[in-house]
């Protein structure tokens, strides 16, 4: 069936979970994914239509149907499920896409690992979405892709339909040309998302970065640059960029450049923050501390999040502050998503090492300075973490904007808490009223942690107040009505689809 709106996005927008022996398909559990938000979209198109992979042992024979129809709360659209195998899934994604791109994207040349990379598969992964993309759109839809792994989507889709609208958002951070142009493919990827209509990112540097690369390898013209509003600038912090390009033109094609920090639903946080049952939780946490400061870190495990670094200043603050031990605890929650990658079980090893070190070196049988958890906690459930602690402690090292921050502004409808962040996340051009930290000085961890440990009331809940603000101006419904509204303004090549606000389910 012909769809107007075609999203174009490596997971699939529910979970499949098996049943009584049936595979029965279920709305994502966390709130807090960007499917829901993406799935609103649908309501207000006729018919939609979502791009993904799934596996299958045999791929010209999946053994499952390829495109499913689905009428849900958020109304009528296909699902075309690519058929990949075991090796392709893992040329794809586990190596070009996170040993090759991530470390690239989040500017960690000496992890990069460029040999094992099977360029024709990467290619051939992504024709074979631009096809299923191309097969389901209407004539002028718009066709709006999803992230690195799929950078070489525009430019196939551009040669098969070259009516079709074509937006690109990228959830990560995006390089400086120094780094980015270590991609021997660096030319490759910037043709292809310049071939789109719009290129999106979380906040203008990444932007500014991404529009240097195509400048740095292609003819590209900067049409028109916007000055940053206030509310995207954090004086002095690291990413904060002044000017940013808005509009280029290549090859005789206008490409719209967006901005759009991607927030956290903080309606739903907030109402689960108020639920009785979650606020019960919050006073048997706080009752277990029996009058400890709870420090809360929380991230996946991997070398973008700063987890050793951190742990590293949590054991010069005990160290130098004999006086915190036994009235600090430190919950680090630190979840492996991709096991059987070898870095990202280094990590975990590391980490492990550290906070058993920590724990011998200054725990006793009544206290213990960390408790290591490696586990995923239910969002429901860290939700009242969020609300029990004194501190929240993101730092990680790179990130391109980091959910948890917000989350925890979010959930502290009480207006107390302290949240340190580090300047590299995308989230700090936004949240001004954080204690900003920088991973790499000692000085400034370890400063940091100090300032947020001893911080009285007053300041404690002005501040909260500021990034409570900052949440809720640029939460997770206003990043789909920014996008959309970028999206509405691209050059119209062929037919007449007009990018709808998106409506947002109650499910
Ligand atoms: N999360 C969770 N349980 C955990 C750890 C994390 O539900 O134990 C969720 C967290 O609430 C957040 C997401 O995982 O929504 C992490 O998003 P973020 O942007 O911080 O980091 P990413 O993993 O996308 O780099």
């Amino acid at each position: 069936m012909s769809s107007d709106l075609v999203i174009v996005y490596h997971r699939q927008p529910y979970e499949e979970v098996v049943e009584d022996g049936k595979t029965v398909l279920r709305e994502n559990k966390s709130p807090n994914g960007i499917v829901p938000t993406l799935k609103s979209f649908f309501g207000k198109v006729e018919h939609g239509a979502w791009v993904a992979w799934k596996l299958a042992e045999d791929t010209s024979n999946p053994g499952f149907e390829t495109v499913i129809e689905i009428d849900d709360a958020y109304g009528r659209y296909s699902v075309s499920r690519l058929p990949l195998s075991k090796e392709q899934v893992h040329e794809f994604y586990h190596v070009t896409s996170k040993e090759a791109f991530w470390p690239i994207l989040h500017s960690f040349r000496e992890r990069y690992n460029y040999d094992p990379v099977d360029w024709p598969n990467f290619r051939e992964v992504n024709w074979r979405f631009a096809e299923a993309a191309a097969a389901e759109a209407a004539e002028g839809a718009l066709v709006w892709v999803h992230d690195y792994n799929l950078w070489l989507v525009p430019g196939y889709l551009r040669q098969l339909r070259p009516d079709v609208r074509i937006a690109f958002f990228h959830h990560t951070p995006f390089p400086s040309a120094d780094v980015f142009n270590m991609l021997p493919w660096r030319k490759e990827i910037a043709e292809s998302l310049l071939a789109a209509d719009v290129v999106g990112f979380h906040i203008p540097r990444y932007a500014a970065n991404f529009v240097s690369v195509a400048r740095s390898l292609l003819d590209v013209t900067v049409e028109k640059r916007a000055r940053v509003g206030a509310e995207m600038l954090n004086e002095g912090t690291a990413l904060n960029e002044r000017i940013v390009p808005t509009l280029l033109t290549h090859n005789g094609r206008e490409v719209a450049i967006s901005v759009a920090p991607v927030g956290v639903d903080v309606a739903f946080i907030e109402a689960r923050a108020r639920d009785p049952e979650n606020r019960a939780k919050v006073a048997e946490i706080r009752r277990d501390l029996g009058g400890q400061k709870l420090i809360l870190s929380v991230g996946r495990t991997d070398y973008t999040k700063g987890g050793v670094e951190q742990l590293e200043s949590y054991e010069r603050l005990l160290e130098k502050n004999p006086d915190l031990l036994g009235k600090v605890r430190l919950m680090f929650v630190s979840v492996s998503a991709n096991r059987g990658m070898a870095a990202y079980e280094a990590i975990q090893g590391e980490i492990e090492q550290i906070s058993g070190r920590i724990n011998g070196r200054f725990g006793t049988l009544d206290w213990q300075p960390i408790a290591l958890i490696s586990r995923a906690i239910p969002f429901a459930d860290l939700v009242a973490y969020y609300g029990a602690a004194d501190v929240a402690w993101i730092t990680p090292v790179a990130d391109g904007m980091n959910l948890v921050a917000k989350e925890f502004a979010a959930a502290r409808v009480d207006g107390d808490g302290v949240l340190v962040l580090s300047e590299f996340a995308g989230a700090a051009v936004e949240l001004g009223a954080a204690v900003i930290a920088n991973p790499f000085s000692y000085r400034s961890m370890d400063e940091a942690i100090r300032l947020a440990l001893a911080m009285p009331a007053e300041e404690r809940r002005g501040r909260m107040e500021m990034l409570r603000q900052a949440i809720a101006r640029y939460d997770v419904h206003a990043w789909g009505r920014a996008v959309g509204a970028d999206m509405a303004e691209t050059p119209r090549t062929g037919g007449a689809m007009e990018m709808p606000a998106p409506v947002h389910s109650a499910a």
